[in-house]
């Protein structure tokens, strides 16, 4: 008989063992506390809940192999205030549509004047997958935002809280980390239904949150209306529901939102840019950029850096790239992609001032900054490769994959980090959650001033980590956090983190 020998499995690598290295390497680095360590290699609570909603009657395009079947049906007149165009092509049905209509329909098939052949698919209830993970709450209540996003899974949701826990440490805001939404393409539903689904989203996430427990903001997919809806539907009908306004941020300034909060990304960025040069004795007039996303954190730096003299030479995002060696009108672009009705996916596709060019010649753009501002993972060991700049400036979550990384520290390509990089949202959240506390409302100077000292100053601790340059000046003390030998700068954001993270077990202790 042969005996049997009980293989040894490797841990199975998932986006989250991968994204969770740099934790494991500072952790050895610092030679964190084995009970630490394991208080963070995973969330507090993993959340994953089904959200239902009622979907309206829609009128999708016909495939092209079905059409000459209809090809004599004639054209139905149907009132178009009554049909909600969506971006995925579809309309969304509502009655009014049929006040004065004239409707020639054949086995559900309609064929809409100017616009070509519909099938009539009926409203129907659909079930959409939603989480919230609850990484660590160490240093405050778990705090991070709501993605809606059809590419979203326990795994990454666990990877952006953990990423919270780290960001909130750096920026060194009272909160720890969360991430949460709903695995849905936003562009496929109604405003109602959007409504509908964000309504009922927050009537099951009601129990796991609050002002002093977990306060979600937005993330890809969400914005200040969806944040204003959230609020609603966790304060409607509470007794003191003015003390609640705390449980989400993000918020439109009417409601108690930031001053200064739409732009913080973006202008967190501008100021570790800024920094940047300063370190180097210069300043960022006269430098050139790369951007990827002209979302909310893309659009808004490439305004504020265009602002301090750096020229925009190439933008990529969801619908194409565009590229103009000669500088792009940043300002000229946010009104193409943002005051534009026809531009229903406001990208930067077709803006008519510059070429357009293949997502893949972007990366070869010969410039000093790339700012990745778009989703997680595009900087790859071979985009590492080819890139021509001297700094990459990360302001979306994970753009750089552990193999990048490696690849821009081979090639001498510097690196500011997604976690300090994009700090200045969760700053500037912090301040809104403060001012709903305190019933206050703060200017817009007053809100980028503690914003420009926040970040510059835990910058230039993460940059002496770095360096293991121990200092104390006026602005910054990084004595504490230098461990004796030079670091990468992600791993000293690392090291920053887990070094404050660490400070509260010490000193607080564990209850059991
Ligand atoms: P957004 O939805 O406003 O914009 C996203 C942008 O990325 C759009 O321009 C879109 O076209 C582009 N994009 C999407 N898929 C793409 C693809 N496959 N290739 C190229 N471009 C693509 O989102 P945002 O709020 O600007 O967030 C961008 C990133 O920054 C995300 O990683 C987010 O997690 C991170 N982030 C945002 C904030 C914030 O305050 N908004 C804070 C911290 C981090």
């Amino acid at each position: 008989m042969t005996a049997r020998v009980a293989s040894i499995e490797p841990p199975r690598q998932t986006v989250y063992t991968e994204a969770m290295e740099v934790f494991q390497r500072a952790s050895d680095l610092i030679g964190l506390d084995r009970r630490v360590r394991m208080e963070l290699e995973e969330p507090d609570y993993e959340h994953i809940f089904y959200v239902t909603v009622k979907l309206h009657t829609r009128l999708t395009p016909l495939p092209a192999s079905e059409q000459p079947r209809y090809k004599d049906l004639p054209d139905s007149e149907l009132l178009p205030d009554g049909l909600e165009p969506l971006l995925d092509g579809s309309f969304v049905f509502k009655r009014r549509a049929l006040i004065n209509a004239n409707v020639f329909m054949r086995d559900g098939v309609v064929r809409l004047k100017g616009k070509g052949l519909y099938k009539v698919v009926p409203g129907r209830p659909e079930r959409f997958k939603a989480y919230r993970v609850q990484h660590n709450q160490a240093r405050g209540p778990y705090k991070g935002g709501t993605r809606f996003h059809q590419d979203v899974s326990l795994d990454l949701f666990k990877v952006l809280a953990a990423e919270m826990t780290w960001k909130t440490a750096i920026a060194d805001v009272p909160f720890g980390g969360g991430k949460g939404g709903i695995k849905v393409d936003p562009k496929t539903l109604s405003s109602e239904e959007l409504e509908a689904l964000t309504l009922r989203y927050m009537y099951r996430l009601k129990p796991l949150i609050g002002p002093n427990l977990d306060i979600p903001a937005p993330d890809v997919g969400t914005d200040g209306t969806i944040m204003g809806l959230l609020l609603r539907q966790f304060t409607d009908g509470e007794r003191e529901r003015h003390s609640l306004r705390g449980v989400v941020t993000g918020k439109d300034t009417r409601i108690g939102g930031s001053e200064g909060r739409v732009r913080a990304t973006g202008q967190g960025l501008a100021y570790c840019i800024q920094e940047w040069y300063a370190d180097r004795g210069s300043v960022p007039a006269g430098s050139r950029f790369v951007l990827q996303g002209f979302g909310n954190v893309g659009s808004n730096a490439a305004e504020i850096l265009s602002g301090m003299g750096s020229k925009l030479l190439a933008v990529n995002d969801a619908g194409g790239t565009i590229f103009n060696p000669n500088g792009i009108d940043v300002p000229d672009l946010v009104s193409y992609v943002y005051d534009n009705p026809s531009n229903m996916r406001r990208t930067v596709a077709g803006y008519p001032k510059a070429q357009q060019i293949s997502k893949n010649d972007l990366w070869e753009v010969d410039a000093d900054i790339l700012i990745p501002a778009a989703l997680g993972g595009e900087i790859t060991g071979p985009v590492a490769e080819r890139l021509k700049v001297k700094l990459v400036a990360e302001g979306a979550n994970g753009p750089t994959t552990p193999e990048g990384d490696r690849v821009l520290a081979k090639r001498g390509i510097e690196l500011i980090p997604d976690i300090i990089g994009n700090a200045g949202g969760v700053t500037v959240s912090y301040y809104e959650w403060i001012q709903n506390k305190r019933m206050e409302h703060w200017s817009e100077t007053e809100v980028n001033g503690r914003l420009e000292q926040a970040i510059k100053s835990n910058y230039r601790i993460i940059r002496d980590i770095s360096r293991n340059t121990p200092r104390r000046t006026a602005t910054h003390n990084s004595q504490r956090y230098c461990i004796g030998r030079e670091v990468e700068m992600r791993t000293a954001a690392m090291v920053l983190a887990l070094k404050r993270i660490e400070a509260h077990y010490q000193l607080e202790g564990f209850s059991q």
